[in-house]
């Protein structure tokens, strides 16, 4: 294939800048950091890099933007995914939000290290947004770079892509790659700063729009910014709810409601822990977004938090999401309060989150059982004693559930007998005391009755259990080996994992090792157990 033919794909991309196009830009053109007034975004340009290099790119994600795997390979396309190089159409900005940081009103955040290069429009009309993470400072830049490094731009990169295909909403990922330049970070704040090899990320969303895009106007009371906004992400991202109007901002805040419990349902399924779920982290689409210090459960454990900047209050640990991203609608509400002016409709609307929460993370409970419908009279005890039990000795989330499809569902077999497929899941075998046995192996009996009494097939029992465990996530410590390598120029287990990670739920017995639980090694080490938010 000669070049021509291999960038045809990457120029012929069509684009359709809806955000900037109907939303009021900052009349300053001056790439400072200051607060941004009367404007939804800044035009800003990338910064050029030395010499960047491509690390890997999701081939589903370039599907979705018609670009081949020839388009991905070309130089050109390292050029324009770093920020090096505009692509007709292209009209770089970063957008103004404010948040909630920890609990408390931040003020002015905004795009500091992100730049959206434009909205484009696929074969099948689908617009998605472009945008570079960590392609130098904008307007929001506050007092740090601009920058990422590959530490932290690996983990967004595959962790993006590992929730895609686990089924999880998300932002995506196209590339990852290594501007060639340094960058300094002090990784835990102790006054060791090193330098780091830089690295941008291009996500890829419908709409990167948070809960903090809404909050500033509010808190700045530019009310008519507000209605914008507001205006835009309803014609643009819920457009089969109507023209916007005050039902159709309670319709629309209802629908914000169901997706933000839809997706924490799906985090409490797999065992992702976001770490930072601050309202300027929180899509307006319900979609995960800003892989920072975010975690995987290894032992099942409510109060695991992976973000040692939030280790004593653990305001953001797993058990705790659900309640938090609630706390964020109401404040989400209260942003859009002035439109409305009513508080009896908008407390009725965030009821939506309950009420799609509940009956969500019942079938979601059932479908991790292998049942096919929750019933509270009996599941509310059993799945209870199951967590207690999970977190009585050190117990893999992951492998227990995935093992428990195995179970040999015969209530006659002795605890050992039916312990035997689960046994790879726990941590500290010593813990096994005969008393626990006991209690598991009642648990595990009631669990038989209780599929037994359901009639449901064991074929159909296990095809159920497959599809809501996944056998492979994004492990802490893999993630980290995967870094590792790459801090040394070896790519490899970059792709290794981006490959592995797009069948989570197949058996993949070549690759059986990446489904082990945490070696001991990995139990204290920075970037497996513990990650601040330095990235
Ligand atoms: P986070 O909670 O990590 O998503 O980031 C909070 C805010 O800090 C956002 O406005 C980011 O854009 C900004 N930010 C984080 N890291 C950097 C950086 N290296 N340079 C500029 N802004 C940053
Ligand atoms: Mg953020």
């Amino acid at each position: 294939m000669n070049s021509q033919t291999k960038t045809c794909g990457l120029d012929s991309l069509i684009f359709d800048n809806r955000f900037i196009r109907e939303l009021p830009a900052d009349p300053q053109t001056a790439n400072t950091r200051r607060q941004v007034f009367g404007a939804c975004y800044s035009r800003v340009m990338p910064a050029q890099v030395a010499n960047p290099q491509l690390v890997a790119y999701s081939r589903e994600v370039a599907e979705l933007l018609d670009l081949s795997p020839e388009d991905c390979e070309s130089d050109d396309f390292t050029q324009v995914f770093v920020g090096n190089r505009l692509l007709p159409g292209m009209d770089p900005y970063a957008t103004c939000y404010g948040g909630h940081q920890f609990g408390v009103w931040a003020g002015q955040l905004g795009d500091g290290r992100a730049i959206n290069l434009g909205e484009t429009v696929n074969r099948r009309g689908e617009h998605w947004t472009l945008q570079l993470k960590g392609a130098g400072e904008t307007p929001y830049s506050r007092t740090a770079d601009g920058l990422a490094v590959l530490r932290s731009s690996v983990r967004e990169f595959l962790c993006s892509e590992a929730m895609y295909h686990l089924g999880v909403p998300t932002t995506r990922a196209l590339s990852l790659i290594l501007t060639g330049e340094e960058v300094i970070r002090d990784m835990f704040y102790n006054g060791n700063p090193r330098p780091e090899p830089g690295a941008v990320v291009c996500r890829v969303a419908p709409s990167f729009t948070r809960f903090g895009n809404f909050q500033i106007f509010a808190a700045r009371g530019e009310i008519d910014l507000l209605k914008k906004l507001v205006d835009f992400t309803i014609r643009t991202d819920f457009p089969h709810l109507g023209e916007p109007s005050l039902d159709v901002y309670l319709r629309w805040f209802e629908e914000v409601c169901r997706r933000t419990a839809d997706m924490i349902v799906h985090w409490q399924r797999v065992g992702f822990v976001h770490g930072v779920m601050n309202t300027d982290n929180m899509s307006i689409l319900g979609l995960t977004i800003d892989y920072g210090p975010y975690g995987w459960l290894e032992n099942y454990d409510p109060g695991w938090t992976p973000n040692t900047t939030d280790s004593a209050e653990r305001r953001y640990r797993f058990g705790n999401q659900p309640q938090i991203a609630f706390w964020n609608l109401g404040q989400l509400a209260n942003a859009i309060y002035p439109l409305i002016e009513q508080v009896e409709p908008l407390q009725q609307a965030i009821n939506s989150y309950v009420e799609t929460f509940e009956p969500g993370w019942q079938a979601m409970v059932a479908a991790k059982l292998g049942l096919n419908v929750y019933d509270p009279a009996t599941d509310d005890a059993l799945n209870t004693e199951l967590l207690i039990l999970l977190q009585l000795v050190e117990t893999d989330m992951t492998i227990f559930y995935r093992k428990l499809a195995q179970l040999v569902m015969d209530a006659e077999l002795s605890n050992d007998a039916l312990m035997a497929p689960l046994m790879d899941a726990y941590y500290v075998p010593e813990q096994l005391t005969d008393e626990y046995k006991t209690r598991l192996g009642n648990w595990l009996k009631s669990y038989i009755k209780r599929v037994q009494s359901s009639g449901i097939a064991d074929a159909e029992r296990i095809k159920i259990m497959n599809a809501a465990n996944p056998k492979y996530v994004l492990r802490n410590y893999l993630a980290q080996l995967a870094i590792d390598k790459a801090e040394q120029g070896d790519f490899s287990m970059v792709s290794e994992l981006l490959e592995l990670l797009r069948h989570p739920y197949d058996e993949q017995p070549s690759k059986e090792g990446f489904a082990s639980k945490r070696p001991d090694w990995a139990r204290q080490r920075p970037g497996c157990s513990m990650l601040s938010c330095s990235s």
